[in-house]
């Protein structure tokens, strides 16, 4: 193989991106990141892991982001760690489901699976299966995984980890839930 052979098809290899960490930015840098595959053409899709509101960018993509196609496997409502009830144990279910569905349908260049990292560290998806959907992608598709707590074996499998910190976060002064900042 040639030498622009072989770059050609580093170029084509799409990649595992994880992006984790404790600060806020992680759910707003996957869709800034789909906002920029659907510019060059993409077709994009987001699964959306324990989430269910109508969040802006889910309101913004209908409107106006026809190359995005987003799901939601969630309620609006907090699941607890230790104690995650049935029904977000099944709909993380169904959306892993539909997840490993729509990377197999070769339908979409880049898959975002969003939360997907805080859905495994809640035991409400194995670890194992989301290893082995990683590794086993499609060869072009991009893969982005976000949610805090990436596991260290995602974090070694991954060909990018972003690590967002926090430092400072208006919470903690007592500014909550603003739409166009947290939803
Ligand atoms: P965003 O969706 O704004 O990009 P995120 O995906 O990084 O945030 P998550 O961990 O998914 O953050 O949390 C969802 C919401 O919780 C965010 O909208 C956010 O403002 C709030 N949040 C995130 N990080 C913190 C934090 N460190 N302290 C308090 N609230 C936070
Ligand atoms: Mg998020």
């Amino acid at each position: 193989m040639g030498v622009m052979e072989s770059t050609a098809s580093i170029a084509k290899r799409g990649l595992v991106m994880v992006i984790t960490g404790n600060g806020k930015g992680k759910t707003t840098s996957a869709f800034g990141q789909a906002l920029r595959a659907t510019g060059q053409g993409y077709q994009v899709c987001l699964i959306q892991f324990m989430k269910g509101r109508k969040y802006g960018e889910v309101l913004a993509a209908e409107k106006y982001l026809p190359d995005l196609k987003i799901y939601q496997f969630g309620l609006d409502s907090f699941v607890m760690r230790n104690n995650p009830a049935p029904v977000d144990v099944e709909l993380a279910r169904q959306g892993f489901e539909k997840a490993k569905e729509i990377i197999a349908s070769g339908q979409y260049n880049m898959v975002i699976l969003d939360e997907i990292n805080v859905a495994v560290d809640f035991n409400l998806i194995p670890e194992e299966e989301v290893l082995s959907l990683a590794k086993n992608k499609p060869v072009e598709l991009d893969l982005v995984l976000t949610g805090r707590y990436a596991s260290d074996k995602l974090r070694e499998i991954a060909d990018l980890v972003s690590e967002v910190t926090e430092i400072k976060h208006h919470y903690n002064a007592g500014i909550k839930d603003r739409a166009g900042i947290e939803y």
